[in-house]
């Protein structure tokens, strides 16, 4: 089964002239060969194969030298990765591959060759070498099959590998404990158990924090050193929102899936949501696809069940108890005396009872788990 894991890796500065090298590189034959693609689909209607798009690096290499610097496998792996996005975009997932640009995120894959060395440094092929890393102790054992180098805006580097343990993928069940989990805005889960997680303290402060730095760059000068300077401020403080709200989501979603075999959330449809101005903020710092995408694959990976149930399913406007509808309320109500079991329910515990009863209702009906929910992979192998 293979598993993913980040790391942080600490460059020299000969290995950061390297990498930005290998990113140059790899981004350029990219851009070059979707070029080429791009020009062949509108005049034939066809795509070009991986393979002869492969063949033409010899040549390349002739004519631009500066390519031989990069390790070859890394350019071929450009090249896959086109021609992945191109079959994606056939078969109707994606919209057509674009450019990368070098102010997108910047990252190199080597799709094998790569070793751990004890559990502070990582040796890649090629003329990067061997790199310092924090490895952590919990790194799933095997095989390092592909590792993606990454850099972030605020000059971190980070190294996604791709580890096969040799373990066969647990067959899915569904036997034992549900949950339902509501999803919302003032708390980010709400459970069918009770439970209520909001989302981490320290995000409101960065995000104020953020604000300021963000003010204080609109006035510097186009060109001047300070904006150059204040920019960098500013890139940093979104890195650490990032990986503040990351490390929340990722304990979250460890959290519920360890401690339940069925896992059913509500199918948001998140991007017709974020139409509305106001909410589209909150929606995208609650990060609830990300969420999403993080329970499914953790729930796949233990053999667990993840479920969505559809959006359109009534789960705020049913009394959990008895079945019966309720009348739509004011989004600020948040307690309600129900008409028709006289119980008082919590608004959002109650809808999370709904979707884990729902879960289970499509369950017994045979409902694949996986056949009506959104196509996934773990984050930063692919990226
Ligand atoms: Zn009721």
């Amino acid at each position: 089964m293979l598993k993913a894991t980040k790391v942080r890796i600490y460059r020299t500065d000969e290995q950061v002239i390297q990498l930005s090298k290998d990113f140059g590189s790899t981004r350029w034959l990219w851009n070059q060969s979707l070029f080429l693609m791009s020009k062949t689909y509108k005049e034939t209607g066809k795509g070009v194969s991986a393979y002869d798009m492969k063949k033409r690096i010899p040549e390349l290499k002739k004519e631009f030298e500066w390519l031989k610097e990069t390790y070859s496998q890394c350019l071929q792996q450009s090249i896959l990765n086109l021609s992945q996005a191109f079959i994606n975009f056939f078969e109707g997932r994606t919209k057509y591959p674009t450019f990368k640009s070098k102010f997108d995120k910047q990252s190199v894959q080597y799709p094998a060759n790569v070793k751990l060395q004890g559990e502070d440094a990582i040796k890649f092929p090629g003329n990067l070498g061997v790199v310092k890393a924090k490895i952590h102790r919990d790194l799933p054992i095997g095989k390092v099959k592909t590792v993606t180098v990454s850099k972030t805006p605020d000059e971190r580097y980070y190294a996604s590998l791709l580890i096969d343990d040799g373990i066969a993928k647990p067959e899915i069940t569904s036997e034992g404990k549900a949950i339902g989990i509501d999803l919302g805005l003032i708390d980010f889960v709400v459970t069918s158990e009770g439970s209520k997680f909001r989302n981490p303290k320290h995000l409101k402060k960065h995000s104020k924090n953020l604000k300021r730095k963000q003010q204080k760059l609109s006035r510097k000068t186009k060109g001047s050193k300070a904006r150059i300077k204040a920019c960098r401020i500013v890139a940093k403080v979104h890195g650490k929102i990032a990986r503040v709200r990351e490390d929340f989501l990722h304990k979250l979603s460890r959290k519920l899936v360890n401690e339940n075999q069925v896992v059913v959330v509500e199918n948001l449809a998140v991007k017709n949501m974020v139409k509305n101005h106001s909410l589209a903020k909150a929606i995208s710092d609650a990060s609830w696809g990300k969420f999403c995408t993080m329970l499914k694959y953790k729930a796949e990976f233990d053999g667990k069940t993840y479920l969505e149930v559809d959006r359109f399913f009534p789960s705020s406007h049913l009394c959990s108890s008895t079945l019966l509808p309720i009348q739509k309320m004011d989004l600020s109500v948040r307690l309600f005396d129900c008409p028709h079991c006289q119980q008082r329910h919590d608004r959002d515990v109650n809808a999370a009872i709904n979707i884990r009863n729902e879960g289970l209702r499509l369950l017994a009906l045979g409902i694949s788990a996986t056949s009506q929910s959104r196509e996934c992979k773990p984050k930063g192998f692919w990226t």
